[in-house]
C-alpha cells in the first residue's frame, strides 16, 4: 500500500486470526472452538472494552515498511510488543531517496498542534526549496563516497526525509495501541498515513479483533479510558463454555 510519494506499507505474513484471541482466551477453561460464533464475537468485544489484553498478544502480523526517518523516529518510539530490522546505512550506499511534500503545511498558533492543515502562502517556493535542498545533500553525499570515505559517515549529511526501510513484527495489541496514538489528530499527518495503513490492513486480517480494539480505543488508550466492569471475564468464559459444552 503505497504511502506519501515514495514510501509504502506491505503486510508480509500474519500469524492467527481472530480465533486465535477466542482460543487464547478460553483456555482458562480449558476449551477450544474451531469455529468463531457470535459467542465467540461477544467474547472479543468484551476482552477489548475491559482491557484484557494478553488474549490479542497472539495474532501477529509482520510488514515491510518504508518511510521518511522523521516518521521512523516517532514510530520507534512504540517498543513493546514489536521486533524490527532495518536497511543499514553503514552497508548501504545506494542513492537515497527522499520524501517532498506536496504542500508545505502552516505552522499552527497552537504550538501542540504542530501545523494546519493548509500550506503556506508561497507553497511552490517552500517545496523548492526542500527539493534542491535534498538535491544539495545527495551530491554532497556522492561526492565523500567518491573521496573514499565511509557510508557510515558519509551519511552525516543526508536528510531527516530520508526514506529508511525496515521490516517489524508485532503483536495486534501492540499494534492496536500504536495505531491508537498515531491515528489521533493530534499526531503528525505523515505518521497518521502510515498508522491508517496498518489499520486497513490489519482490520481485513482480523476483522473482529481489530473492530474491538479500535472501537474501544487502543488497551490502556490514550485517553486512559476508565474501565467499566458489568460482568467478570471469567463469568463471560464460564457462561460461554457451558454453552458450548457437548
Ligand atoms: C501525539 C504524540 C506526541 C508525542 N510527542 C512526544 C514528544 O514531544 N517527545 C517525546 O519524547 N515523545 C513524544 N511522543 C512519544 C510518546 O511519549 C511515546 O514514547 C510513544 O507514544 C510510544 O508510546 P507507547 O505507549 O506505545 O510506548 P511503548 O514503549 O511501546 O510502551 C507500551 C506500554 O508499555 C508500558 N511500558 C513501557 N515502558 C515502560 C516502563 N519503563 N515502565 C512501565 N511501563 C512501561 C506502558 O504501559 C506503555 O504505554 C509522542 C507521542 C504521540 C502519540
Amino acid at each position: 500500500m503505497k504511502v506519501l510519494d515514495a514510501g509504502f506499507v506491505e503486510l508480509l505474513d500474519t500469524f492467527g486470526d481472530d480465533l486465535t484471541v477466542v482460543n487464547a482466551a478460553r483456555v482458562s477453561f480449558h476449551k477450544e472452538v474451531a469455529e468463531m460464533n457470535v459467542k465467540d464475537e461477544k467474547l472479543i468485544k468484551y476482552l477489548a472494552k475491559h482491557n484484557h489484553v494478553t488474549p490479542f498478544f497472539h495474532p501477529q502480523a509482520r510488514f515491510r515498511l518504508k518511510m521518511p526517518i522523521f516518521v521512523a523516529r516517532e514510530w520507534f518510539r512504540h517498543q513493546i510488543g514489536f521486533a524490527r530490522n532495518e536497511v543499514s546505512r553503514r552497508y548501504v550506499d545506494e542513492q537515497p531517496e527522499s520524501y517532498l511534500p506536496d504542500v508545505c503545511r502552516a505552522r499552527d498558533t497552537n504550538v501542540k498542534q504542530g501545523s494546519k492543515a493548509t500550506g503556506v502562502l508561497e507553497n511552490d517556493v517552500a517545496v523548492g526549496l526542500i527539493r534542491d535542498s535534498n538535491a544539495s545533500a545527495q551530491e554532497t553525499y556522492e561526492r565523500l563516497l567518491g573521496m573514499g570515505v565511509a557510508p557510515e559517515v558519509a551519511r552525516t549529511v543526508l536528510p531527516q526525509g530520508m526514506y529508511t526501510e525496515f521490516i517489524e513484527t508485532g503483536s495486534l495489541a501492540a499494534y492496536a495501541r500504536l495505531c491508537g496514538l498515531r491515528l489521533d489528530p493530534s499526531a503528525q499527518a505523515e505518521i497518521r498515513a502510515y498508522a491508517d495503513a496498518v489499520r486497513t490492513l490489519l482490520l481485513e486480517k482480523f476483522p473482529v479483533s481489530w473492530g474491538a480494539l479500535s472501537a474501544e480505543e487502543a488497551p490502556s488508550g490514550p485517553q486512559g479510558k476508565p474501565i467499566e466492569r458489568t460482568v467478570s471475564e471469567e463469568e463471560l468464559l464460564a457462561k460461554s463454555a457451558s454453552a458450548n459444552a457437548c
